[in-house]
């Protein structure tokens, strides 16, 4: 509890009383009632102020993107081991250090990976592992300096595919306030705007929750999908097309499953980005047509079937593109803000 009373001290030395206040009421909330999804306060204010962490949190000027180059969007899902990090914000500075401009990916972690009390069950064990939260904390504060999106992957990484409203706005309520804890943009504590579920698994009570809380997109969706819903973006994972013909889900995890090689993965890649970027491939999306994106989803942990690993594919996939100087490397909150301007 003192830790969790130190971090406030800090914050609101900060200035950030409305955010200690809330946080505090919610912590209290928690520590108290451990078990009752129900018990969390719902006014008005609490809402408020995460829709105002979120506009702090938004990039207002991204006018290094430059919009007569194609799109390319990175993800990573579970964000735990240390290594990935490391490697992950590597691969950036070197797309970035041969496009002089920033390159940026989108994380999509579990908060129970950036918390130092024990939060009960999570399905990543690897968040159990003593001495990696301070480590783990510092690397994303480091990419969040950089312009990195931080999204919500939940906080324990369970399935939610039977959640209800409630339980949904309970995991995302905890999700924020240890994340506004942990991690700052600006000087403003950090609020994420952008989620995908753990396994995929959603359901249609995760949407006014996500509104509520100020999340501007939903990355959930297996599938090709771009579209606005009540004021929410949602995007799916795209389907990629084998050398056989047939699709598969443009993730690493079921690439692993169908044992898909890394050369295979290679001409996958080029297929997807030709596809993609083709003249045919018109992207509606609020009855206008918009710059469509290549996206590409990998979690940290590494798999491979033949010499090289997923990440080293896509690694040297995406240097190759960077030398073309024809893409931007972008991250999803990048993208919907761009196509929510159009
Ligand atoms: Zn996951």
């Amino acid at each position: 509890m003192s830790e969790i009373v130190d971090k406030f001290f800090e914050i609101s030395k900060r200035n950030y009383k409305e955010i200690v206040f809330i946080a505090t009421v919610s912590a209290t909330v928690l520590l108290s009632n451990p078990n009752r999804e129900t018990s969390y306060l719902e006014t008005d204010k609490i809402q408020n102020t995460w829709i105002d962490a979120k506009k702090n949190n938004l990039i207002t000027n991204n006018n290094y993107i430059d919009s007569s180059k194609k799109d390319i969007i990175l993800c990573f899902d579970d964000c735990l081991e240390l290594e990935k990090w490391r490697s992950s914000l590597e691969l950036s500075d070197r797309l970035s250090s041969i496009t002089k401009k920033p390159a940026h990916f989108s994380y999509y972690i579990n908060s129970a990976s950036v918390t130092k009390k024990p939060l009960g069950h999570s399905n990543n064990s690897i968040v159990k592992i003593p001495g990696t939260v301070d480590v783990r904390i510092t690397l994303i504060q480091e990419a969040i300096d950089k312009g990195d999106d931080i999204g919500s992957h939940t906080v324990r990484h369970k399935h939610g595919r039977r959640w209800n409203e409630n339980r949904w706005t309970a995991d995302l309520k905890e999700f924020d306030n240890t994340i506004a804890n942990d991690f700052h943009y600006n000087g403003k504590p950090y609020k994420s705007v952008g989620f995908r579920a753990p396994y995929l698994e959603y359901n249609n009570s995760l949407y006014e929750p996500l509104k509520k809380f100020g999340y501007l997109y939903d990355a959930s969706h297996p599938g090709d999908l771009l579209k606005e819903e009540n004021g929410l973006t949602l995007i799916g994972v795209p389907m990629y097309r084998m050398p056989n013909g047939k699709s598969i889900l443009g993730m690493d995890y079921n690439w692993e499953k169908a044992k898909i090689s890394d050369a295979t993965l290679e001409q996958m890649l080029n297929t997807e980005l030709s596809e993609v970027f083709s003249d045919k491939n018109k992207i509606k999306y609020h009855n206008t047509t918009v710059p469509s994106a290549m996206i590409i989803s990998l979690h940290f942990r590494d798999w491979k079937i033949g010499q090289k690993t997923y990440f080293e594919v896509v690694s040297k996939f995406l240097t190759t593109l960077a030398k073309t100087q024809q893409y931007n490397f972008i991250s999803m909150k990048e993208y919907v803000e761009i196509i929510n301007k159009k």
